[in-house]
């Protein structure tokens, strides 16, 4: 399969009064034409930023360098602000974890939808558009979709109105989906409708998803691979079955044994927890940025920061015990 996005030491830093945030530092990673790509980690360790920056929506004092961004075999790095536009909710659509975020209130949903669709496929005629409207809206299983076009959003429920979110997403027939928490504000349940909704349109469509998240749970339902981050940096990834059933990165075992009935844990256990927080961005340790919550900690960690590197086909991890620095001083 080609890939339809790589990625190269892209590096978004923030340069405020109080010093430099390196929100994204020096990443690479690529994803495959249809492939659901998770991207896990705690909040403000640079994954939404990782989302915005390949659709160069970062705004100042942000600044974006990358050796490449290419999507689709265009390099969006020489892309003018009117090109970026054009892909922005054409080839590449976002959905968030809000819905209100991306419905306007005093619209109806066709009026929306009709606006996506008059954009990006400009050859459809007004009666085409609504057929088509009717059609994203059985699509992502919204029942009586003639009637429902003509509801506003605060109409729908918030499952309902994330639905049509994704409708919309789809309205351009997108090659890549950045999904940013999209399923966060909902209860469970439903959290597990819109997921597999989401899988079951992506599989169907062909196109590529990135699901932004903090939940490994989330990403173990529906994706293909997964990008660990923590502190702008990708710590660990790989196929996702493998990466839960062997997590090897000391943070991508933590995450996973704080899901809730996952491996060993009685329903009258204490679930377990990463003792600590994610590092003052001003102030980051000099070696490894996990060291100061790491119950495996070296001395090497403390002095030099881990360099990635492959243990196994398709599993890569930043971290002193699977490198010669780490073994040396563990014998
Ligand atoms: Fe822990 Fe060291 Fe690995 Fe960092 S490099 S995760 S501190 S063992």
């Amino acid at each position: 399969m080609a890939n339809i996005l790589e990625v190269e030491n892209l590096a978004t830093y923030f340069h405020t009064f109080k010093g430099v945030v390196k929100a994204v530092d020096h990443i690479s990673f690529s994803m495959e034409e249809g492939e659901v790509l998770g991207v896990v980690g705690e909040s403000g360790c640079g994954k939404s930023v990782t989302g915005f920056s390949l659709i160069k929506l970062i705004d100042p004092p942000g600044k974006i360098q990358a050796d490449k961004i290419e999507f689709d075999g265009q390099d969006l790095l020489g892309k003018s602000e009117k090109e970026m536009n054009k892909i922005r909710g054409g080839d590449i659509t976002m959905i968030f974890q809000d819905p209100m975020t991306s419905l306007n209130p005093v619209y109806t949903i066709e009026h929306q939808m009709d606006e996506m669709l008059r954009l990006h496929q400009p050859q459809l005629s007004r009666a085409q558009r609504h057929s088509r409207c009717v059609e994203l809206l059985r699509e992502v299983g919204i029942p009586n979709a003639e009637e429902r076009l003509k509801c506003y959003p605060h109409q729908f429920s918030g499952g309902m109105r994330q639905r049509v979110v994704i409708a919309i997403a789809l309205a351009s027939a997108p090659k890549l989906i950045i999904a940013d928490e999209p399923t966060t504000a909902l209860d469970v349940t439903i959290q597990a409708q819109v997921l597999q909704l989401m899988k079951r349109l992506v599989n169907e469509k062909g196109c590529a998803l990135m699901l932004i998240t903090h939940d490994l749970a989330v990403v173990s339902e529906i994706t293909d691979r997964v990008n660990v981050m923590y502190c702008g940096h990708i710590v660990e990834s790989g196929p996702t079955r493998s990466l839960i059933d062997r997590p090897l990165h000391p943070y991508t075992q933590g995450l996973l044994a704080s899901i809730p009935g996952n491996g060993e844990t009685r329903d009258d256990e204490r679930l377990e927890v990463i003792p600590g927080m994610v590092p003052n961005m001003f102030d980051l340790p000099k070696g490894c940025k996990f060291a100061p919550r790491c119950a495996k900690c070296m001395g090497v960690c403390m002095e030099v920061e881990p360099e990635t590197v492959t243990v196994s086909e398709g599993r890569r991890v930043a971290c002193h015990l699977y490198s010669g620095a780490g073994k040396e001083e563990e014998q």
